[in-house]
C-alpha cells in the first residue's frame, strides 16, 4: 500500500519551540550533531534491548551510527541501524511536543527572552531532534520501524509545517540528513561538511557514545615497500576508508583522575538529554558480596516531568551488566523518591539476560537498591556541610520530590530528615535544617511545631501561630502537598516530637508542671464562667464543630479551628478525595481567645437577652473568619456576608 505525501502543521508548541531554535542566536551550534548521535544511541539500545525477547529484530550486521558528510551538495548525514519508527511514530515523536506544562514554559521563555536559555528548553522539552535547524534550512529523515518492510519520509524546512511519504530503506533503521545553511564563522556555523570538524565535535561530545560512530574518509595512499618505505616512483592513490571516530571507552570503567570534568559532564548531557552541566556526581566502586559501578549525576534543574505520573517519566538509571548496556530508565534500581538521578550503574553479578519482570524480584537488585540509595544521600549529605549554596539549589528543584522519601524509605528516615530543609516562622527566604531548628529552640519547648497548609504566605498568617510567635517557638511552615502526609504518621526526630500547631491542645510558655497546673486551673475556672455562652455557641454551629472551647493558642485573634490529635486536616481531606476516596469529614473544634473583648460581650449580651438566638449570627460570623483567616472558605458566603453588612449597621447606627 502506497500513500501519496501529507503536509502536516507542527503543533504549537513544537512550532514555538523551533521558531526559538531557528531564530536563536545561541552560538553553540555544534550541539546538533551531539543530539542526532544521542537519539541514534538510543534507538540502538532500543533495538538491542527488544531483540532480548524477540530475536527477529536484531540486525543482521553490527550495531552502528554512520556519519556520511558531502561537500558539494552541503549535506550532512546521520544513520543509524537501530529502532527505526513506524509511520505513526513519526508523526507522534516529531512534530508533537505531548508534555504538560509546555506552554507555561514557552511563555515564561519568550517573556525572559533569554536566547541563552536554549539549552533549558531543549533539556526541558526532549526536543534535540529539532536543534537540526539552527544549521540546516531542510531535514529530511528516512526511517524504517525493525520488524516492518516499509519506510516513511518526514522532511521540513521549518516553516511550520512537514510533510510525510513513503520512503526507502534497505534495513531498519534511520537516516537523518541536514541540508546546511551556509558556513557563518561569526554566527557559530562551522563548516559541518569538513571531516576535521565533524571528528571534533564527535570527540569533545560523543567519545563515549558505546556504539562505533564511524565515516567514511579520504586518504592519500602511497604504495609502500615491506619495510614500510614508499616505493621507488610509487604514484599517490585516493583511497576511501571507513574510520571509528571515538573511543567507545566507559567512562565509570576508567579512574577518576584520567577523566576530565568536561568529559563527565558530557556524559551526563548524552544520558539525561539535558543540555545544562549537572549539579553533582557520584561515583563509586562497591566491592564485597555484590560488585557494581556507579556513575550518577544529579541535575541542576527539576524536568517538566518531574511531578507526572511514572509512566511519563524517562531517562533513569541506565543498566549494564558486565559493561553490557541492558535498559535505560531501569526504575527497581532507584527508590521513586529519587527519580531525579541520572547515571549509570555497571553489575558484575546478575545475568546478562535478565528481564524487567525478574529485576523487580532479584534480591541482589534489592540489595544494589540500597547501597545506591546510601551512596547518594551520603553524597548529599556531604554536598550540604561542604558547598550548602549548592545544596540549597538542589532542595529548590527537588525538595518536593525528596520529602516523598518520609513516607516511603522508612530504614533512611533520620538521614533524610538530616538533610531536610523548612521554611520557618523566622526563616525568611532561606530554608533551614532541622539541627539549626533545634538549636534555635528557647528553653521550655519541647516539641517540633509545624503548621501545613497551601501558601507559606497564608500559614504565615495564620491565627494558630499567634501564642508560638508570642514564646519565640519557631514553626515549620509546610506547604507541600506530600508534608500532610508524612506529618501524619508521628514523626519524631533527635527524640522530638513533630507536633501540628493546629491539633489539640496547646499549653505553651509553662516552664513548670506547676506553672501548667495552674494555667489549667485558670482556664478551667474561665471556661466555667463562660459555659453557657459556649454551649450556645455550640449549638448554633452544631452542623459545622464538634466543640466550642477556650484557646490556650490565641493572643490576637478572636477565634480559630483546630483539629483533635488523630483528625485527618481539611488539606487532606482534600487531597484523599483528589485521589477518589471518600474519607468522612471531619469536624474541627472552634477554639476561643479568652482574653479578647469580644467574648466578655458576647457573654453581657448573652446575660441581657438571655436568647440563643441574639448570639447565633456573632456565632457565624465567629466561625466565618476563622475559616478566612486560615485562607479557606466559609461554607456559606452569601450568608456570612450578609451578618456582616447587618453587624456594620448596628455598629454605624451607634457611631
Ligand atoms: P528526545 O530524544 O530527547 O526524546 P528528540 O526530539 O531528539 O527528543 O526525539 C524525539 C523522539 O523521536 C525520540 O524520543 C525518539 O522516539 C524519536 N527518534 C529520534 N531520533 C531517532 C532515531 N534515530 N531512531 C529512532 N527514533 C528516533
Amino acid at each position: 500500500m502506497t500513500t501519496s505525501p501529507e503536509t502536516f502543521e507542527f503543533k504549537t508548541e513544537a512550532k514555538q519551540v523551533l521558531d526559538l531554535m531557528i531564530h536563536s542566536v545561541y552560538s553553540n551550534k555544534d550541539i546538533f550533531l551531539r543530539e542526532l548521535i544521542s537519539n541514534s544511541s538510543d534507538a540502538l539500545d532500543k533495538r538491542r534491548f527488544e531483540a532480548v525477547k524477540q530475536p527477529e529484530l536484531a540486525a543482521t550486521g553490527e550495531y552502528e551510527i554512520w556519519i556520511a558528510a558531502d561537500a558539494e551538495e552541503r549535506t550532512l548525514s546521520v544513520s543509524d541501524n537501530g529502532i527505526g519508527m513506524s509511520r505513526d511514530e513519526v508523526q507522534e515523536f516529531i512534530g508533537t511536543i505531548a508534555k504538560s506544562g509546555a506552554q507555561d514554559f514557552l511563555q515564561l521563555l519568550r517573556a525572559q527572552k533569554e536566547q541563552a536559555d536554549i539549552p533549558e528548553l531543549i533539556g526541558q522539552f526532549g526536543v534535540g531532534f529539532y536543534a537540526s535547524f539552527m544549521v540546516a534550512d531542510k531535514v529530511e529523515l528516512v526511517t524504517r520501524r525493525a520488524g516492518e518492510t516499509t519506510a516513511t519520509r518526514w522532511e521540513s524546512v521549518g516553516d511550520g509545517k512537514y510533510t510525510i511519504s513513503d520512503g526507502e530503506r534497505d534495513e531498519p533503521g534511520t537516516t537523518v540528513t541536514l541540508h546546511l545553511k551556509k558556513t557563518d564563522e561569526e554566527d557559530g556555523l562551522k563548516d559541518y561538511t569538513q571531516e576535521y570538524e565533524i571528528r571534533a565535535i564527535v570527540k569533545r561530545y560523543s567519545d563515549f557514545v558505546a556504539y562505533p560512530i564511524r565515516m567514511n574518509v579520504e586518504r592519500t595512499e602511497v604504495e609502500r615497500d615491506e619495510e614500510g618505505k614508499p616505493l621507488h616512483d610509487a604514484e599517490e592513490k585516493k583511497v576511501v576508508k571507513a574510520e571509528q571516530l571515538n573511543s567507545m571507552k566507559a567512562l565509570w570503567l576508567r579512574n577518576k583522575d584520567e577523566v576530565s570534568d568536561d568529559e563527565y559532564n558530557e556524559f551526563y548531557k548524552h544520558i539525561s538529554h539535558d543540555w545544562n552541566n549537572p549539579l553533582l556526581r557520584i561515583q563509586a566502586k562497591m566491592e564485597g558480596t555484590l560488585e557494581y559501578r556507579l556513575l550518577l549525576y544529579v541535575p541542576e534543574k527539576a524536568p517538566l516531568d518531574m511531578m507526572m505520573p511514572m509512566e511519563a517519566r524517562k531517562h533513569g538509571l541506565h543498566l549494564y551488566i558486565k559493561r553490557v548496556f541492558i535498559m535505560d530508565d531501569c526504575t527497581e534500581l532507584l527508590p521513586d523518591y529519587l527519580r531525579f538521578v541520572r547515571g549509570v550503574v555497571d553489575s558484575e553479578d546478575l545475568p546478562l539476560n535478565i528481564s524487567r519482570e525478574l529485576l523487580q524480584e532479584n534480591r541482589q537488585v534489592q540489595r544494589m537498591s540500597k547501597g545506591i540509595v546510601s551512596k547518594v544521600l551520603a553524597a548529599l549529605k556531604e554536598l550540604s556541610e561542604k558547598e550548602p549554596e549548592k545544596f540549597d539549589t538542589f532542595w529548590r528543584e527537588f525538595g518536593r520530590v525528596f520529602k516523598e522519601g518520609l513516607l516511603q524509605d522508612h530504614e533512611n528516615r533520620d538521614a533524610l530528615l538530616d538533610l531536610a530543609r523548612f521554611h520557618t516562622t523566622r526563616s525568611g527566604n532561606e530554608a533551614v535544617s532541622l539541627a539549626t531548628y533545634i538549636e534555635r529552640m528557647p528553653e521550655g519547648q519541647e516539641a517540633i511545631y509545624y503548621i501545613t497548609g497551601e501558601s507559606q504566605a497564608r500559614l504565615q498568617a495564620s491565627p494558630h501561630l499567634e501564642a508560638f510567635r508570642d514564646r519565640n517557638y519557631e514553626v515549620l511552615l509546610l506547604s507541600d502537598p506530600v508534608d500532610e502526609v508524612w506529618t501524619q504518621y508521628g514523626a519524631e526526630y533527635k527524640g522530638k516530637n513533630f507536633k501540628a500547631v493546629g491539633k489539640g491542645e496547646v499549653d505553651l510558655g509553662a516552664s513548670s508542671e506547676t506553672e501548667k497546673e495552674e494555667i489549667e486551673k485558670e482556664r478551667a475556672e474561665k471556661s466555667k464562667d463562660y459555659a453557657t455562652l459556649l454551649e450556645t455557641i455550640k449549638s448554633a454551629l452544631d452542623e459545622h464543630v464538634k466543640e466550642v472551647r477556650l484557646s490556650g493558642r490565641l493572643t490576637e485573634s478572636p477565634a480559630c479551628l483546630v483539629l483533635d490529635e488523630q483528625d485527618i486536616s481539611p488539606q487532606m481531606e482534600k487531597m484523599l478525595r483528589m485521589m477518589g476516596q471518600e474519607p468522612p469529614t471531619t469536624k474541627r473544634i472552634l477554639e476561643l481567645n479568652p482574653t479578647h473583648p469580644l467574648l466578655e460581650k458576647m457573654k453581657a449580651l448573652q446575660e441581657k437577652d438571655g436568647a440563643a438566638e441574639n448570639i447565633k449570627p456573632y456565632a457565624e460570623l465567629l466561625y466565618g473568619q476563622a475559616l478566612l483567616a486560615e485562607g479557606g472558605q466559609a461554607p456559606d458566603p452569601a450568608a456570612l456576608g450578609k451578618h456582616i453588612a447587618a453587624v456594620m449597621l448596628k455598629a454605624l447606627d451607634n457611631e
